[in-house]
């Protein structure tokens, strides 16, 4: 394939690894922040070119993964009421709440549509005036520019039945509970490429500085990792952090201006609850008070009961890159993507649903 090809050349490959190989003189554990960035390492068998010395450890940058139980209990009791049109990016609907997942809502009637775009439910809540309807807004900054511009959009054409219920969450925040926590093994990550298109790198900075720890922004090609992977390493072999941008093409330093703009105009900071992380102080984004009549929470006053859920998911640690997918004694078994116990088994960006794809046999060979 044109453009994609020359990021996924073989010979190219092996020689990155071979120049990691050279420099890695001990042992390094290395964190990519992104789903995707997860999903192509198992996909292309990335960390089978690795020297035994370089770990690479699965971070928490799949937004279906860490969306809270909470936020998915609430989706499934708005959803179910009448008066109120559901739509929710497909991933979402197998996520996991405390007793059942939005598909059993939709199985029961209720009226949960599959979007691809927040625009959609603007076409959506201008045919179906009666209703409420109801756009589940989770991601990274990537998503955030959208879902801001889809608010902004039903206030200039006063749509008054249109609503998020929002659960965005956003990356230096997380990096930075992630370097904080007793148990962190993290040395260098590989920083979210596509976020970094949108808001830059200079947060990264700041971080890089404050932890002493290499981050290097990384695209999503198996060149770009292995390139990311290459500058990482030599970083932590001359003892020295900064940031890096690997990704040049899409990445510049302040990101994507009129994006940050419309989301400033549109959300606020917030504390958020990730899925197995816990509340991360000043990690989300809520619609500010300008724009709070579109909130969903708001409208509809949604309480949930906080449940002790008892499951075998050891999707917290994973998150966390303390274990991987297969130390779980659930999977492949019990979990499996047809019947996921976690979210990290739901998303194809997921770290259990990756190693289902293709590292599912690793452990009888
Ligand atoms: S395999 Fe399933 S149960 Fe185990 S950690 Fe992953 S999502 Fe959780």
């Amino acid at each position: 394939m044109r453009f994609a090809a020359e990021f996924r050349s073989e010979s190219r490959a092996a020689a990155i690894a071979d120049a990691i190989k050279r420099c890695a003189t001990k042992s390094w554990r290395i964190m990519e922040v992104c789903g995707g960035q997860t999903h192509t390492i198992m996909q292309y068998g990335l960390q089978d070119l690795l020297p035994e010395k370089i770990e690479l450890l699965h971070g928490p940058g799949c937004p279906v993964c860490v969306t809270g139980l909470d936020l998915i209990d609430k989706a499934i009791a708005i959803a179910a009421r009448s008066d109120v049109i559901f739509c929710s990016y497909g991933d979402m609907l197998r996520v996991p709440g405390s007793s059942q997942d939005l598909n059993d809502v939709k199985a029961a009637g209720a009226d949960v549509r599959v979007v691809y775009s927040p625009l959609d439910c603007l076409r959506i809540a201008r045919e179906n005036r009666e209703k409420k309807v109801v756009f589940l807004a989770i991601g990274f900054e990537t998503t955030a520019p959208a879902n801001a511009m889809a608010v902004k959009q039903a206030k200039q054409q006063q749509l008054e039945n249109f609503f998020l219920l929002c659960s965005h969450v956003t990356v230096p925040p997380v990096i930075e509970g992630l370097l904080r926590s007793q148990d962190n093994v993290v040395q260098a990550f590989l920083g979210p490429g596509h976020v970094c298109s949108v808001m830059g790198f200079r947060q990264y900075e700041r971080v890089s500085q404050t932890y002493k720890i290499p981050i290097v922004i990384t695209g999503f090609e198996p060149l770009d990792i292995l390139d990311g992977i290459y500058k990482a390493v030599v970083q932590l072999e001359e003892s020295r952090y900064c940031v890096e941008n690997q990704y040049k093409r899409v990445v510049e330093r302040n990101g994507n201006a009129p994006a940050q703009k419309v989301m400033e105009e549109v959300f606020e900071v917030c504390d958020q609850n990730w899925r197995g992380l816990g509340v991360i102080a000043q990690s989300g984004l809520r619609l500010n008070e300008s724009y709070r009549r579109y909130d969903a929470e708001n409208v509809f006053h949604v309480k949930t009961q906080p449940v002790e859920i008892v499951s075998p998911c050891i999707s917290a640690e994973v998150l966390k890159g303390l274990k991987k997918p297969h130390d779980c004694p659930a999977f492949g078994k019990e979990c499996t993507p047809e019947h996921p116990l976690g979210a990290t088994m739901v998303s194809s960006e997921g770290a259990c649903a990756a190693y289902f794809r293709y590292r599912r046999f690793e452990d009888e060979k």
